[in-house]
């Protein structure tokens, strides 16, 4: 299959900042976030040969079995290439919401870019703006989805023209966010530019999408897809499927318009982390240096039964391996990487080490906690956390 890929080949790239992408998906409540991920999931996941059968197995599950993979995943490795050039797509889960616990800045600090999901019918929501916001906030690189554009269609009956119309719309409300919320040195920059394949349209739920330069490429016009489901054409629709898959659509503009970890980091660091950055840390992280200090920041703890708690992160400089003693600033603990990971499509796989730029699993870290900074003890007494944590006592858990 064309996506089984080995170990090997997926270290050969991760090697190399220039072909990883750090992304999430924003999307107010049911604008179709899970859907996009599964759809990506089916089509781009990466599975090793080891884990082929269950890739197999894979096609067979149902999709609510599928929606429970994508919902327990902290991560998803997604392989694309893009003009003959593999790519490994790092998607981050970032909750739609924006709650006080800090887990969206948190989130946030892991992608350099989002793919903003939003319904055709509902348009710009509450949600999508909050994120939105935050996003630009934390110099994350939005791109838009304009999804479930059959609801125009099969619900609205909404004619051609109107449904250009709707999406010229909805551009132009992302836009005034955009416009409203970059900083200035982003805000053209970012503006999005359907011509330049910086939006999608199509339906998560049946797997298709387009962009304008897509369109040009296989010679699809969004036209076409207004029409199979004017006619409710379900062969043409199959085609559609085979011609215009959505995971295409949007990992082209992935690769093309989100900056790979190197480039970001020289920006962002000096943004999400509130240390001296004319220092050699600074300056490792803002170069994503995997000679440089180890710096980690784990965004997600999650419990195993299999393998114990599993610390996912990103690498922001240094290289992490097997054996390596870290130091956890807010826990003031030092432990051994007993384990590290990558993520092939939503699986862990057993790797000897893993260079900045990349998410990594880590286990040994069991003293972590979401948020926590685990760094390179040499560094241990002169590095700023990213987030200081308060460590209260856990909480009493009573039996209802
Ligand atoms: P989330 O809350 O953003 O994760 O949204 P979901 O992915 O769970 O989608 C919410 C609902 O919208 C589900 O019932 C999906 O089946 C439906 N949905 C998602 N994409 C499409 C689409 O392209 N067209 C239509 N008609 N429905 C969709």
């Amino acid at each position: 299959m064309r996506f089984v890929k080995s170990v090997d080949q997926i270290l050969k790239i991760m090697n190399n900042p220039e072909q990883i992408r750090n992304v999430g998906i924003i999307a107010h409540v049911d604008h179709g976030k899970t859907t996009t991920t599964d759809s990506l999931l089916a089509a781009a996941g990466l599975i090793s040969p080891r884990l082929a059968g269950q890739l197999l197995a894979m096609d067979f599950l149902d999709i609510e079995q599928k929606r429970q993979m994508t919902v327990k995943a902290a991560n998803i490795s997604l392989y694309h290439e893009f003009e003959g050039k593999p790519y490994v797509i790092n998607l981050v889960d970032t909750p739609g919401h924006v709650d006080f616990t800090g887990k969206v800045t948190r989130s946030l600090r892991m992608i350099d870019g989002a793919i903003v999901v939003v319904d055709a019918v509902e348009g710009v929501m509450t949600q999508t703006e909050t994120v939105l916001r935050q996003a630009l906030e934390e110099r994350v690189r939005p791109l838009l989805f304009i999804n479930k554009v059959d609801r125009l269609i099969k619900e609205l009956r909404m004619s051609p023209d109107d449904i250009k119309q709707r999406f010229i719309e909805i551009i132009k409300e992302v836009n005034n966010l955009i416009e409203t919320y970059a900083e200035p040195e982003f805000k053209k920059k970012w503006l999005l530019d359907p011509a330049q394949g910086m939006v999608a349209f199509g339906s998560a739920k049946d797997a298709i999408g387009l962009t304008v330069p897509l369109s040009r490429k296989k010679g699809v016009k969004i036209d076409d897809l207004i029409e199979v489901y004017t006619k409710g054409d379900k062969e043409g629709l199959e085609e559609l499927k085979k011609k215009i898959p959505l995971h295409e659509a949007l990992l082209d503009m992935v690769v093309k318009f989100v900056p790979n970890p190197r480039e970001a980091q020289a920006y962002r660091i000096p943004k999400i982390w509130r240390g001296e950055i004319n220092t050699d840390i600074g300056k490792a992280m803002m170069s994503a240096d995997p000679d440089g200090p180890v710096v980690f920041f784990v965004c997600d703890m999650r419990w195993d039964p299999h393998a114990g708690f599993v610390a996912t992160g990103r690498v922001f400089s240094g290289t992490i391996y097997n054996g390596q003693e870290l130091y956890l600033i807010n826990s003031r603990v030092v432990q051994r990487v007993l384990q590290v990971g990558i993520y092939m499509g939503p699986y862990r796989e057993v790797v000897d080490r893993i260079p900045a730029g990349n998410v990594a699993a880590v286990l040994g870290l069991d003293q972590s906690r979401a948020g926590e900074t685990v760094v390179d003890v040499r560094i241990k007494d002169v590095m700023t956390p990213f987030e200081r944590m308060r460590y209260i006592s856990e909480p009493v858990v009573t039996m209802a």
